[in-house]
């Protein structure tokens, strides 16, 4: 509201010098006024549209950059809280792990347990109509 405010009597204060500039000129004071508020109008939309593109563009790059980053390594986890809240968060095998749950706020560690299982190799053409071919395989 007092941001308006100012703007508001900013805007006014410049129309009445524009208006005092054009009657000193020989001009009348009201044309001078509208003319001075037309321009700090157009001025202002310029550099509001300006500022609303580069920032648009600035955050979808930082979105791009952060899918990015994410992709590389992630994870789904669940924070500890009472809300459960699902996140995707990166994972660096080198360093402690850590985010910023975005319902509780607080900073939870991402532990990584690794876990080992033994390779098999798949049987390949296998009629399972016929055990014997299993049996085979295994010899
Ligand atoms: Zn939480």
């Amino acid at each position: 509201m007092l941001k308006v405010a100012i703007q508001l009597s900013s805007f006014l204060v410049l129309c009445i010098f524009s208006g005092i500039a054009f009657a000193k000129l020989g001009f009348n004071f009201y044309l001078g006024a509208v003319v001075g508020g037309a321009i700090q109008y157009i001025f202002t939309y310029a550099i509001n549209s300006f500022v609303q593109t580069y920032a648009s563009l600035k955050n979808k790059e930082l979105e791009n950059e952060r899918i990015k980053q994410f992709s590389l390594q992630g994870m789904e986890v669940e924070c500890p809280c009472s809300k459960k809240v699902k996140d995707f968060v990166p994972i660096v095998l080198n360093t402690q792990n850590k985010y910023k749950c975005k319902e509780c706020q607080k900073l939870i560690s991402v532990y990584v347990t690794p876990a080992t299982a033994l390779v098999t190799e798949p049987l390949i053409n296998t009629d399972i109509t016929d055990p014997k071919i299993i049996e085979n395989n295994e010899l």
